[in-house]
């Protein structure tokens, strides 16, 4: 008898529903973060020339030595701190798991937070602890400290600002678990371009301490470029778990691109603080919702019977994304991503007519 997926795949990726992606066509897409505005024309007519001359028959440059110098340059990444870069952070996440995951290992953080650190760690077969945030999704360090104390986690993400919540942690709390934790603390600075605290600027002062960013968020979600940030001595290790030639040369032409001309990509991301905050008020004059504060480029809200808003809303043609369900802090609540002005009026007339129905 030939074998099964039954009998060969591991019973916990079969126990997993996978990441679902919705089909979006046609709709006012405000359910995965991006960035909705498109480039300048002359800034896409250059990217086209770049593509023209690119040299599809050579291997990628393994070490993205240029991508890693503009990075350098517009992140600001301190002296003595060194890079890798990964097919989107989330590669970052998996490839140091990978390489941390002893069988029974834990990893660490804190919910709700990405739901990525908790598949990946079941991809590489470690066990993920989640140590739950106060009602107000502050970090409860007490309880975070007694985790980390009773399962030694080699590594423990946490994401700053977080996702779904949008909020940043006290970075007094994330300092202490800096300092608790017997090995790596990774903080996950996805929505760093719409936040006004970064651990960046820490990493000399705490060894054991990674950064990961992305140009996702920012606006170019579509190329899959991150990059984790750390000591070398660390890097080096992690480093090796890469495959080779993760980051393509397309994307690491496009990267190269825009870091040299980053302002479009900050402007858009000023231009979206703007909305944010409109979008914010908006909410919080509905009656029936609760808006809460982001430094992201989304906004978590509470509202009564989310799952039947969540269908209006997609029945109006506007897609979000529903979180009912999926933690115990998170009952009733939708995420929105921050998008165009009028993205955003079309969201909240949808809204108001849901309501209304
Ligand atoms: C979106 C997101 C990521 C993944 O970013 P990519 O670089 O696109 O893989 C990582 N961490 C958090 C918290 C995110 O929200």
């Amino acid at each position: 008898m030939p074998k099964t997926p039954e009998d060969i795949i591991r019973g916990e990726i079969r126990a997993l529903k996978g990441y679902n992606v919705p089909d979006a066509t046609g709709m006012v897409k405000l359910d995965a973060m991006e960035n909705p505005y498109p480039l300048p024309p002359e800034l896409r007519g250059r990217l086209a020339r770049l593509m023209e001359d690119a040299s599809l028959n050579r291997y990628p440059d393994s070490a993205g030595s240029r991508v890693k110098a503009l990075l350098r340059r517009a992140f600001e990444v301190p002296d003595g701190t060194e890079l890798l870069l990964g097919n989107g952070s989330d590669e970052l996440i998996q490839v140091s798991m990978m390489a941390v995951a002893r069988p029974g290992a834990v990893v660490l953080g804190v919910e709700p937070s990405f739901v990525m650190f908790r598949l990946i760690a079941t991809f590489v077969g470690a066990r993920y602890v989640g140590v739950d945030l106060r009602e107000d999704f502050s970090i409860d360090i007490e309880r975070t400290l007694g985790a980390i104390e009773q399962h030694q986690p080699p590594i423990i993400f946490i994401t700053y600002p977080n996702n779904p919540t949008g909020n940043l942690f006290d970075a007094a709390l994330i300092e202490r678990i800096i300092e608790a934790a017997p090995g790596l603390v990774v903080v996950d600075e996805a929505y760093h371009a719409f936040a006004s605290r970064s651990f960046l600027p820490r990493l000399p002062s705490h060894p054991n301490l990674l950064v990961t960013r992305t140009l996702s968020k920012l606006g170019l979600a579509g190329i899959r470029l991150g990059v984790l940030a750390g000591a070398g001595n660390w890097l080096g290790e992690i480093g090796k778990v890469r495959l080779p030639y993760n980051v393509n040369t397309l994307s690491q032409i496009v990267a190269c691109e825009m870091l040299q001309h980053g302002d479009v990509l900050t402007d858009q991301a000023a231009a979206i603080k703007l909305e944010r905050r409109r979008l914010l008020q908006r909410l919080q004059e509905m009656p029936g919702v609760t808006a809460y504060p982001s430094d992201a480029n989304f906004i978590l809200f509470r509202i009564r019977q989310a799952e039947r808003v969540f269908d209006g809303l997609k029945q109006r043609g506007v897609l979000i994304r529903s979180l009912h369900g999926s933690h115990r802090l998170l009952a009733d609540c939708l995420r929105v991503t921050v998008g165009t002005p009028d993205e955003n009026t079309a969201f909240l007339t949808a809204l108001t007519q849901t309501l209304e129905a």
